[in-house]
């Protein structure tokens, strides 16, 4: 018998772990992803029709974020996207041909016209704006009605825009302010679907609050000392209201989220 392998095995946004949270070994098999240097590590689909076998439970990968090292959940966030771009490339772009994987590179090839299609990462900003010496903007996202969340201003990176140009054009789209000194921060990869949140800081310059109503039902200048319910521990979104409002670093040099 083979030794076993490590394995990430999802359905849908969902990990197979144990009662610890910690991953099932499993013997490999051809169809497995193989996704790390030591290919004793596998990422799989769980399909519909199987069942979740003895000792194990699916647990949204989110829940995993405060529970697991940055390491870990940079790996699951990895394997879940790679899953998802190869669930979605089974065909050519081009030409319409099945496409087959790449033997060393993630790269799906056309047999027919030799087309390669890659995985994409989705660049995203997100922004914490402070106005003065104590007071941070945090907004309420009009999607999230089941918690009174309030987090940062975020949003995708379009076609030709600089990073610096999407923060400006997202925060007067989004809550109607102008602002300066931008400064990039760090950057977190976001398996939600493929995303990579690039974090900034930035200044109020000008401008009164006026929200875009399909995306934000509410944004305030908060004290630093008064703030809403804010974003799990985990995510960049609280390191950076962390960092704003208590002087903390983003990520240091080991890549530990504080
Ligand atoms: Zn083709």
């Amino acid at each position: 018998m083979s030794e076993l392998s490590l394995a990430y095995i999802f359905h849908q946004q969902q990990l197979l772990v144990d009662h610890n949270f910690q991953l099932p070994r499993v013997e490999k098999l051809a169809s497995d992803l193989s996704f790390h240097s030591d290919d004793q590590v596998i990422a799989r689909d769980l399909l519909d029709n199987e069942p979740i076998p003895d000792g194990l439970e699916l647990i949204p990968i989110r829940q995993l974020l405060p529970l697991w090292s940055t390491k870990q959940f940079e790996q699951a966030s990895r394997a879940i996207q790679l899953l998802e771009w190869r669930r979605n490339h089974k065909f050519c772009s081009h030409c319409g041909h099945a496409t087959e994987a790449h033997a060393s590179e993630y790269a799906m090839i056309c047999p027919a016209c030799g087309y390669h299609q890659y995985p994409r990462v989705q660049p995203c900003v997100i922004t914490v704006i402070t106005r003065g010496e104590d007071e941070i903007l945090l907004a309420k996202n009009a999607r999230n009605t089941r918690s009174n969340m309030y987090g940062l201003i975020a949003g995708f990176v379009e076609v030709g825009e600089t990073l610096e140009e999407a923060v400006r054009r997202e925060t007067l789209e989004e809550v109607g302010i102008q602002v300066k000194n931008i400064q990039y921060l760090a950057s977190q990869p976001w398996p939600f679907p493929s995303n990579l949140m690039i974090a900034f800081k930035a200044e109020y310059a000008s401008g009164e609050l006026c929200l875009q109503e399909e995306e934000i039902s509410d944004a305030q200048f908060f004290k630093f000392d008064q703030l809403p319910e804010i974003p799990f521990k985990g995510s960049i979104a609280h390191a950076m209201i962390m960092h704003a409002t208590e002087g903390t670093t983003v990520a240091d040099d080991t890549r530990e989220w504080l």
